[in-house]
């Protein structure tokens, strides 16, 4: 039987303005299943995750994440993104703050954590991509592949039940990309939710199970995996692939 799906998103149009950035966009994330969105720059893929933790509103359509609609008034927005977790390509950490601070912070402010059960949590996580060593250091201390680490890591540390990633590793240099990705493969074959915004196709061929392909604010193509890779129906697809690979 299939998983329940995590992450409806149903018939969303969004404008910028009279700009239609995302057009009847559908698509569902089921528990446990990775999925990446590629397609070219500009299409619409930041916007679209960045509607899912309710970072960008949408003028029509639905989106609901483990059956709450993000849209829903009622709702706290910071905890709809402790539970979506998101992870940007500037890693967006607080520069003021030591790296265990940045994993801290809304452990206590938004989940009410105590400070040692925070610091306990966040000591962990910084052990398990590999930084306990940078726990007291700033984040303009550590590599750009180190701070997207502690980035991810400070996501994890709110227990998310998904995580959105936009680009995470197109601004570092090219030997910090696997450091970063071999911490997201283990997240995937541990079973997380994920939506992964990202050109590294090795990683897709890797652990996503389908492959989204967007263009000009459509989904063109959502696929499973292999049938993206080996026989992608829309010619902008087998463009874009092409290309890249
Ligand atoms: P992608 O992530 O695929 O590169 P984006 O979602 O960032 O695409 O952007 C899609 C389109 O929306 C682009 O044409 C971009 O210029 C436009 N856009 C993005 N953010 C804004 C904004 N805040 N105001 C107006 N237009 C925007
Ligand atoms: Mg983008």
């Amino acid at each position: 039987m299939k998983a329940p799906e995590m992450i409806e998103i149903t018939h969303v149009d969004k404008w910028y303005g009279t700009f239609q950035v995302l057009k009847d966009c559908t698509t569902q994330v089921a528990k446990g299943e990775v999925v990446v969105v590629c397609g070219p720059s500009g299409s619409g893929k930041s916007t679209l995750i960045k509607c899912v933790n309710a970072l960008e509103p949408f003028q029509k359509g639905d989106i609901t994440v483990d059956g709450v609609r993000v849209t829903d008034p009622k709702i706290s927005l910071p905890k709809l993104r402790a539970r979506v977790g998101m992870v940007f390509q500037h890693f967006e950490l607080f520069p003021h703050l030591s790296v265990l601070d940045n994993l801290c912070l809304a452990q206590q402010k938004v989940l009410g954590r105590g400070r040692d059960e925070a610091m306990a949590k966040g000591e962990a996580l910084l052990k398990r991509v590999d930084l306990a060593a940078h726990a007291r250091k700033f984040p303009g201390q550590l590599s750009g592949g180190q701070q997207q680490r502690v980035a991810i890591a400070r996501a994890l540390a709110m227990d998310p039940i998904a995580m959105l990633f936009d680009e995470p590793t197109s601004a570092l240099d090219p030997e910090m990309i696997n450091e970063v990705l071999d911490v997201m493969v283990e997240l995937a074959r541990e079973g997380m939710t994920m939506m992964v915004v990202t050109h590294e196709m090795g990683f897709a061929r890797k652990v996503a199970h389908r492959v989204i392909f967007m263009d000009r604010g459509e989904i063109v193509e959502d696929s499973a995996k292999d049938a993206f890779f080996n026989t992608p129906h829309s010619d902008r697809a087998q463009q874009f692939l092409s290309k890249i690979l």
